[in-house]
Order: structure tokens, then sequence, then C-alpha cells
């Protein structure tokens, strides 16, 4: 601090004033307002931008001599005089008041009262200062409709919801009776009625629910691309809804039209019982330069913008809410907090949870405990910045038992967001479990089956082998037997010996069958082209003496024109050989007739042998292919019950079927298919 004192400029530096004159000067060129009162409360001295003020705001001036009271409102004056009272009597007082001025514009001034004290400080009188403060009011009005804007769109209700308050708020804040507004439709070819506030319906007939672009007010708002005032709706032709204004009993209306920079969002329509004077907007741009009206009375155009900022922003979330909601996938946001932030409702649903039990607890809560290491890992690389990410884990249902889901997901890094998309993949899954426990099954079967045919072809190869022999030395020794002591044997005794030779024969058929048979897996397996009318001429002429003896009839001719297929040729042969043989054996009274026949498919050539015999009984068709099965005993016609089984060994190693079907009138058509697909070798 230093010590300086403030010391009034001398007679030279102040241009010759004296200090009457400074004083002077001073008082009446400042803007803030400044009068002094007498202790009767008569003006004293007020400064010029007092009586500028007064001359300006009531129509009187403030010269000396007069009350303070004839520039008060009536209804404050018993207030005021109380008030100056308690100045007098020392106290001092600090108020704000507002005034109207032209247009309703309403003034704002912060009014300092005390008493004038002279320098023995006695209270001499009054002085007020007054200041305008109605610039710093407008800003903070704006600053709170701009506040309450948002507020009404950040409440999570629906947007006619929003739109409803909205009105409400901008009617009571404008002093409006009533308002309607009008949103631009999503191909921007009409404006909808989204909301209306204190309006009473028209007639259904002259309802109007929509505006083309430059029809009616909305519409010519829209067009014009700017505020229209309209102060009597009765007699304007812009205004089309006389029924509506009538029942409502509207004389004025505004039509603000909503700027989202440069696209209309909308239009808003504020109505008066009364007539109007003055528009709620002004045109801004016929006098840019000129004084901006009270915003008491006028919508700011940073409001308009605010608005239609909101309304869009919230017709983007609604729509986007409504693919939302309606996904049938799992749609979340979790933050790397460990909480859910929004989710679908098909997500709890999925869970059977309420969408609230599952905002409410860590998301960690849910998932298996089998998967929670390898999803928190995932949730720390999105919080450090990993962009994208496909995973799977479990959640549990509130049943117990646990959902699996496919994620497809992606970070907002800065907010720290996680944005999934899931599908329920448990039912996959579980299918995929099943069908794998199927394969590792199948495979154990298919080895084990191998292993015991190749066992069963080793076994019967062996025994059939080795059986032989001693079964050679039984026929012998019977017939050395016969031979030898013919003549000590009775007839009896001879029959029995016949009996065993017979037995040994039918042995010996079974045991070479039974070779052969189990030779099928073990011979040569490569193949090669075949000709089939070849093999089936070979198989032919390998019968004709039995062909002669039986008259039979055999027909291959529809064979000439098969080209050559795949196969081996070796047992190609004897598949036609057992069924070509038993079409002859089991012949009816008549000469056998047999044709032998081949169609195709698609995968497969198909091959039919019918005969005209004795026919098999379709509950025996699936029997007669199981090896030993016969369907005649030896005494009627000889065998083994191999020959079918050899014949069905052979196609199945041909990748393909046999089967048999009665042959109309009279007989069997025995089927096979080969495959046309056989490459390299057959399976052994
Ligand atoms: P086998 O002829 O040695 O008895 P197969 O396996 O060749 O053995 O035949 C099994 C049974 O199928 C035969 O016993 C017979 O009853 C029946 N069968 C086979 N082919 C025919 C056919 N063409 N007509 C009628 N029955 C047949």
């Amino acid at each position: 601090m230093t010590n300086q004192q403030y010391n009034p400029p001398s007679e030279s530096t102040s241009n010759a004033l004296d200090q009457g004159a400074v004083l002077n000067l001073l008082l009446h060129n400042t803007d803030e307002s400044f009068i002094l009162l007498n202790t009767q409360l008569e003006i004293i001295v007020a400064n010029r931008e007092a009586r500028e003020r007064s001359i300006r705001l009531l129509n009187k001036d403030m010269t000396p001599g007069r009350s303070i009271f004839d520039f008060a409102a009536p209804d404050r004056i018993e207030m005021l005089k109380s008030l100056y009272v308690k100045i007098l009597a020392g106290e001092q007082f600090e108020t704000v008041i507002n005034i109207p001025g032209e247009n309703g514009k309403l003034f704002f001034y912060t009014n300092f009262m005390r008493p004038a004290r002279s320098t023995n400080g006695n209270i001499e009188g009054v002085i007020i200062t007054s200041r305008d403060i109605t610039k710093e009011v407008e800003a903070q009005r704006e600053k709170d409709r701009s506040l309450m804007v948002g507020q009404i769109f950040s409440t999570g209700k629906s947007l006619s919801k929003n739109l409803y308050e909205l009105l409400a708020y901008l009617c009571t804040e404008f002093k409006k009776d009533a308002a309607e507004i009008w949103v631009t439709s999503i191909d921007e070819k009409c404006l909808h009625l989204s909301s209306r506030f204190q309006c009473l319906d028209e007639s259904e007939k002259n309802k109007r629910i929509a505006f083309k672009i430059n029809e009616g007010l909305p519409g010519t708002a829209w067009y014009q691309r700017k505020a229209l005032h309209i102060p009597q709706l009765e007699h304007s032709n812009l205004f089309l809804r006389k029924e509506f204004a009538q029942i409502n009993h509207f004389q004025s209306a505004d039509a603000i039209p909503l700027f989202d920079d440069d696209r209309i969002q909308g239009v808003i329509v504020f109505f008066s019982k009364t007539e109007g004077n003055h528009p709620m907007q002004p045109d801004w741009n016929k006098n840019p330069e000129g004084a901006l009206p009270a915003m008491a009375t006028y919508l700011s155009p940073v409001l308009l913008e605010h608005i239609a900022t909101e309304i869009n922003r919230k017709i983007a979330e609604e729509r986007l809410n409504k693919f939302f909601d309606l996904s049938p996938d799992v749609l979340s946001i979790a933050g790397v907090d460990g909480y859910f932030k929004k989710l679908n409702p098909s997500f709890p649903a999925i869970l059977g949870y309420s969408m609230e039990e599952m905002l409410q607890n860590p998301y960690y809560h849910f998932i298996h405990p089998d998967d929670l290491l390898a999803t928190s890992v995932l949730v720390e690389e999105f919080a450090g910045g990993l962009k994208a990410s496909y995973f799977e884990n479990r959640f549990r249902h509130a049943d117990g038992s646990y959902r699996w889901f496919a994620w497809t997901s992606t970070s907002l890094e800065e907010e720290g967001l996680i944005f999934g998309v899931a599908k329920d993949v448990t039912q996959k899954k579980s299918q995929e479990e099943a069908l794998q426990h199927l394969n590792q099954q199948l495979v154990k079967r298919a080895l084990e089956l191998a292993n015991s045919n190749a066992d069963l072809e080793k076994f019967a190869y062996v025994a059939s082998h080795d059986l032989q022999e001693p079964l050679r030395m039984v026929s012998s020794f019977l017939q050395l037997l016969e031979k030898k002591y013919e003549n000590n044997i009775d007839d009896t005794g001879k029959q029995y010996i016949r009996f065993a030779v017979d037995g040994a024969e039918r042995m010996k058929k079974l045991i070479l069958d039974l070779l052969e048979y189990s030779r099928v897996g073990t011979k040569p397996t490569e193949l090669k082209s075949v000709t089939l009318a070849d093999i089936v001429e070979d198989v032919v002429s390998q019968y004709h003496l039995l062909v002669e003896e039986t008259k039979a009839t055999i027909d291959a001719s529809a064979l000439k024109n098969l080209p050559p297929i795949m196969g081996n040729p070796f047992l190609l042969k004897q598949l036609f050989h057992n069924l070509v043989g038993n079409a002859i054996k089991y012949r009816s009274k008549e000469p056998p007739v047999i044709k032998i026949s081949c169609s195709e498919d698609e995968d497969s050539f198909v091959f039919c042998i019918s005969d005209n015999g004795i026919g098999i009984d379709p509950r025996f068709a699936e029997k007669v292919f199981v090896i030993f099965q016969r369907l005649h005993n030896s005494s009627a016609y000889k065998g083994t019950g191999i020959g079918l089984a050899i014949a069905k060994k052979i196609v199945e190693k041909h990748g393909g079927k046999i089967w048999v079907e009665p042959n109309p009138p009279q007989g069997s058509s025995f089927f096979f298919s080969i495959s046309k697909y056989l490459h390299q070798n057959l399976p052994t």
C-alpha cells in the first residue's frame, strides 16, 4: 500500500471547468439513472438517464419538485411509502423491478435506495441509483429456456410426450393460449401434426393431420422458410382451418419454422384468443442492425435451433430404438465398468430375467464360471483399444441352465462402451456336441464292425478250408466201407451209408459256398471298365446244359447298348451267375423265361433279373439275402442259402443295394444298383 491520496484534478488539467461543472458532466453522462429526493420524497435532481428513461417508459418527465410517487405503479405506492420511511430512518435497500415498454417488452432495473446524508451525518433525503440489467436478465432467461428444453428432451419419455411438454412450456413462457407442432415427414413431402396443447379437435371431416409444402399456415412457413404472423385468423387466406380456430376461439397465430442447420425440422404454431398485435419472431433479416426485441415476447433463433436439434435427435433415437426393440437377436451396450448400459428386450427375455435385474447386476454375475476369465480378458482388451471381436460365451438362464451366445462386438473406447450383437447358438451348440458324440460312436462302431467282419471272414475261410480235409476222409472211408463190406451189410446198413455219403456231399457243397462267401472280401478288388453284355454272355454259356434241359430263354439284349461301367469283372460275373442260376433253379412248371434289363438314375445303374419262377412271398423279401436263410428245404431245392448273401456282399462293395420284388403275374424280379462314382479300388 502506498500513502497516495486521491487528488482532484487541478484547475489547469480540468480545462478550466469548475467542480460543479465536472459533477454535472459526470451526473448526466452515465448510463445509470440517478435521483436525489428530499425528505418529502420530492425530486431535487434527476440525471439525464433518469429523465429520459422516465419519458421513454412512462411518458413523464422527472422535473425537480415532482413527487416520486408520480412515477410509481399505483399498486406499489403503499409498499414504497413504508420503504421510504425505513430509508429515512437510516436503512438501505436494493430492489429489482421490471417495467413493460413498447410492444409488451419488459425492462429490468436494479434500484439502490439509500439515505442521503449531509457531511454531519444527518439524513437530508433519499438517493436512488438504478442500473438497466435487461440484457443480463435476457441472457439468463435464454440460458434457462435452453436448459428447460434440454431437460424436456432428456426425460426418456416418448417424442410425442416430449413435444406436448415443450408446447406446454412455451405457451406458459410466452403467454400463448395454445400451440401445435408439425414435424417434417421422413420423405420430406409433408408436415405431420405431432402434438397439440390446449386445442379442441375440429370435426372429423375437416380434420387436418398433414400439410404439404406451401399449404396452409404451417406449409407456407415451411415453404417461405420464415416465421409468419396472422393477426386475424378469420380474415386470413393463409389459414385454412377456420372451424378449428372457431371452436377454440383462436383469433391470431404465429407459425415458426424450426431450423436444424439448413433443414426445416418442423413448424410450431402458437395461437392466441386475442387479436395479435406483434409477431412472436420478427423478421430478423429486415433489420439486422436494429436492436433485438425483448426475449420475453420473442422466440430467439438460438432457442429455436436448439429445439429443432433436440427433436431431430429424439426422432433418430426413436427410429433406432424401434430396430433395437424389434431385433430377435441380442443387442447390448456394455460398459467396461462391468455393467450393461442398454439391452434390447430379447436379451432378458431369452435368459428369463427382467430388464432391471440385468441392468442392476454386474454382467459377470450372469456369465458361466468357465467363460469368466476369457470374457474379462476381452473386456480389458476393449478398454485398451481393441476395435472389434467375435467370441462365444455362456450366460446363466434364470432356471439355472446356460445359453450360448455368439457375439460380434465393437467398442467406443472414449466412452468405455462395448457394443455387441449376439445370436443365441445354444441349440446349434448342443446339436454340434451331439453330432460329434455320434460321430465318435460311429467311428468306434465301424472299427469294431470291420474288425469283427475281418475276424469272421478269416474264421469262415480257415474253417471251410480246414474242414475239407476231414470231410474228404469221411466220404472216402464211407465209400471204402461200402465197397469192402458190400456183402456183409444188409440193405438198411447200405441205405445208412448212402445217407452218410449224401450228407458228406452236402457238407462239402456248404463248405465250398462258405469259402466262396468269405473270399468275396479277400478277392482282388481292383476296378476296371467292364462290358456287362460280355459278362452275362459268359454266364449264360456256363449254364447252357441247364438251359437246354429246362428249355429256358434268357434275354439280355437290353445290355447290348449299355456303355462299359466301372466294376470288378470277377465279382460282377459271380453276381450274375448266382442270380441267373437261381432264376433257373426256382422255376415253376413252365420253362423259365428270364429277362435281364438295365436303367439308370443320377447316381447309379440299376439292373433287373426277372423270372417267371415260383416267386418269393414279399414277407421274406429281406430274409433271402441273409446267409443260410432258405425258403425251401434241400429235398425240394438243393442249396446252401449262401448265394444271395454273396450277391448282396458284391453289390454293397460296388456302392449299391439289392432287393427283390414280385414279378406279376408270376415269378420274381431281383434288382441291384451299381454306383456311378466308383474310383480306384473297391473297399475290402
Ligand atoms: P440257395 O439257392 O442255395 O438256397 P440263395 O441264397 O441263392 O440260396 O437263395 C436263398 C433263398 O431264396 C432260396 O432258398 C430260395 O428260397 C429263394 N430264392 C432265391 N432266388 C429265387 C428265385 N429266383 N425265385 C424264387 N425263390 C428264390
